[in-house]
């Protein structure tokens, strides 16, 4: 039963393309589920994620259960097996863009909510929410904001795969911009001008030397160069006067994006100090990105870590809730990865699970994928911890 609906909605969803910004007609397929499905409310904001409600007879916590409905682009059709967009069935797998990342969370727990609703009635305390957020791949919790100010959830389980595991914790993720700064001349006459990616050659060099901080739980704070771009780009005979590095910086917890940034601006600085000709400048990122719906978002590219210990008492209650299932198994682990946890935990201290088929290595991918005996044990462990939290 569980099977055969939830491989329904996730093939739904997966030939529904919905790439960041174009997530529209994904959502209005989820709504159809939502509203067949029984669900006391559907609820939408300015920024176009859907929330599926469902409301219990007596006061209770709010849970919610977030997943991003947004994939990344596929880059190239060809070098897939399977039809990105068809949701083809090979060897108990589902193949297609969102199948791992993260549509079919997104399916096991809209599924889970809809079994919940037929079983229970309203027979439970609190309310059950089921959100699908958009625009997370390349803005990790900016649109989830809205959903927390809205809702207001006592707790929140992130669906991102987590191999059917617990995770309570996360890394972070920062954006972090360098600039140097030249001096434009002709490059027949390169010694009239200085040369912005000279001296930013330099400062790659120096902050290469930078140690990673280092946490037991969530490991390295790893800083790595994702972009590099002069200017003027395309230089036409011309030295460029400005070179901009990104770098992709993980973030620990109890990191800030001043104190990420304080060692870098000193190697600057010393570098400066050595070499004047070396003129740089670091700073956080910003986003701007277009909803479907026409409204913007913007902020800095900070998403900071959290963790919870084993010990807190809804981290134990969600893990006894799983270990019941005859379908799961789980441990205690961490994501590697960035997730809309950064929000809800990060920012608002909202006490965050993980949870969600799949592994995290299968993200992003050709030939993404995932075992429809996830779903159904994702499905199974998502009720359970409906279950748990409104009893
Ligand atoms: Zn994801």
């Amino acid at each position: 039963m569980a099977e055969n609906e939830v491989v329904s909605l996730l093939g739904k969803l997966i030939r529904t393309r919905s790439y960041s910004g174009e997530e529209k007609a994904a959502v209005r397929e989820l709504r159809l589920f939502f509203e067949n499905a029984g669900f006391d409310e559907i609820a939408t904001d300015r920024t176009g994620n859907l929330i599926g409600i469902l409301r219990g007879n007596r006061k209770g916590p709010t849970i919610l259960f977030d997943a991003h409905i947004d994939t990344v682009p596929v880059q190239d059709v060809n070098s897939w097996r399977h039809d990105p967009f068809g949701a083809e069935i090979e060897d108990g797998r589902m193949y297609g863009r969102g199948t791992s990342d993260m549509k079919g969370a997104l399916a096991a727990m809209a599924c889970a909510a809809a079994r919940f609703k037929k079983t229970y009635g309203g027979d439970f305390a609190g309310r059950i929410c089921i959100a699908a957020v958009v625009h997370e791949e390349c803005f990790e919790g900016v649109a989830a904001r809205e959903i927390s100010r809205t809702f207001r959830p006592d707790l929140v389980v992130i669906g991102e795969a987590s191999e059917l595991n617990l995770k309570r914790g996360q890394r972070g993720r920062m954006e972090i911009r360098v600039e140097t700064e030249g001096i434009p001349a002709h490059s027949s006459n390169p010694e009239k001008g200085l040369n912005a990616v000279y001296s930013m050659c330099k400062v790659i060099e120096a902050l290469r030397a930078l140690p990673a901080p280092e946490n037991a739980f969530l490991g390295k704070g790893i800083m790595e160069l994702t972009d590099i771009r002069s200017d003027p780009y395309p230089g036409a005979s011309v030295v460029p006067e400005k070179c901009t590095v990104t770098y992709d910086r993980r973030l620990l917890t109890g990191e800030t994006a001043g104190s990420v940034l304080a060692p870098i601006e000193k190697v600057l600085r010393e570098l400066g100090e050595k070499d004047p000709s070396v003129r740089a400048r670091a700073y956080v990122a910003e986003g701007r990105e277009t909803c479907y719906t026409g409204a913007e978002i913007a902020g800095r590219r900070f998403f900071p870590a959290w963790e919870y210990p084993e010990e807190a008492p809804f981290v134990k209650k969600a893990y006894e809730a799983l270990c019941e299932s005859p379908l799961l198994n789980p441990v205690f682990s961490h994501y590697s990865f960035c997730t809309n946890g950064s929000h809800y935990a990060g920012e608002e201290q909202i006490p965050t699970i993980g949870f969600g088929p799949s592994e995290e290595s299968l993200a992003h991918t050709v030939d993404e994928s995932v075992a429809i005996a996830d779903l159904v044990a994702a499905e199974d462990g998502y009720f359970r911890l409906m279950r748990a939290f409104t009893s």
